[in-house]
């Protein structure tokens, strides 16, 4: 959600609002320079010099005598606007509800006020009230705009510390994540480790295993042929040899067939998964309430502090 502070000041549109009156009758719109209080219209600045040419004795005034110059239809159309009734003018003036009316309201809502006169009778003005208020509007616009800088810093301040927590937010994860691939590269090592270690067995095994095959199908084929040709002494070597590569075997297979379940096993540490399923947030965010008044604007009244560290006994503080 984007939300900004701009400044708005329609007020001047109500004062730019002269067009030159010779332009706009040939459709053109031309802010104006001058006003002819002789023709009671206003010139841009080529239309003056052509009017200039022709009515030399008419009275003139620039844009630095404005308040000689005619209310706009715009500033009249805004003054006169009711505001419930939009298209109708106020006219009137109840006096026992102090208010100005459109015919409409007088007629639905001030049937039964004793004093309902039409304004252009009964009321009359005084300039330096009208300066007294001009006054006022003047201070409170003062007041306001400096309540809206104010509230400005504010939400700046807001986007300057969302930020702020926002990377602390990201900084938890990342030591979080830290923390578990440290977790994740020591199991990986001992995995490796017991991978290594049974291969390794497995290596010698096939090695012996390649070793004792290999003597068995030699002394295989030497008692054949001794069997024949009844050579004493290397019968009795060849038979000796027989013997224990026989026991050797036995005991190989023996040992061998108690070694087959060597897969490898592990046990999940469920804890981590568990401890975090508990937890509602990576931290607790919280805000400051602050209340404002006429003598100091801003006041903090109550105020937390951020606490984004990872719980050690599984509560924050
Ligand atoms: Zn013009
Ligand atoms: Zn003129
Ligand atoms: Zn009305
Ligand atoms: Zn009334």
């Amino acid at each position: 959600m984007a939300t900004t502070f701009s400044s708005v000041d329609k007020s001047s549109d109500l004062v730019k609002d002269y067009c030159c009156g010779a332009c706009k009758s040939r459709s053109i719109e031309e802010i104006a320079e001058i006003y002819c209080e002789t023709c009671l219209k206003c010139f841009c600045g080529k239309c003056i010099y052509h009017h200039s040419q022709l009515y030399a004795d008419h009275i003139t005034y620039g844009r630095g005598d404005i308040n000689k110059w005619p209310i706009t239809k715009k500033m009249e159309d805004f003054l006169y606007k009711c505001e419930i009734h939009k298209d109708k003018k106020l006219k009137m003036f109840c006096k026992d509800h102090s208010q100005p009316c459109c015919t409409n309201c007088a007629f639905l809502n001030h049937r039964l006020c004793k004093e309902v006169t039409l304004i252009s009778e009964s009321r009359k003005t005084n300039l330096s009230d009208l300066h007294e208020l001009s006054y006022k509007i003047k201070t409170i616009l003062k007041e306001l705009k400096n309540l809206h800088n104010t509230k400005q810093t504010i939400f700046q301040a807001v986007e300057g510390s969302y930020s702020k927590r926002l990377q602390e937010v990201r900084d938890v994860r990342q030591k979080i994540n830290s923390a578990l691939d440290k977790l994740e590269m020591a199991t990986l090592k001992e995995l490796d480790d017991v991978r290594t270690s049974l291969q390794a067995d497995l290596k010698t095994d096939v090695e012996n295993y390649n070793k004792l095959m290999d003597d068995l199908e030699l002394l295989s084929e030497a008692v054949q042929e001794l069997a024949d040709r009844r050579i004493g002494e290397m019968a009795f070597i060849a038979s000796r040899k027989c013997l224990d590569k026989i026991k050797e075997s036995q005991v190989y297979l023996k040992k061998t067939s108690l070694k087959f379940d060597n897969s490898i096993a592990s046990k999940a540490n469920t804890d981590i998964e568990q401890y975090l399923n508990k937890q509602f947030g990576i931290g607790k965010i919280l805000h400051r309430a602050v209340q404002g008044n006429a003598n100091h604007p801003f006041t903090v009244t109550k105020k937390c502090e951020y606490d984004l560290k990872i719980p050690t006994d599984g509560r924050y503080s």
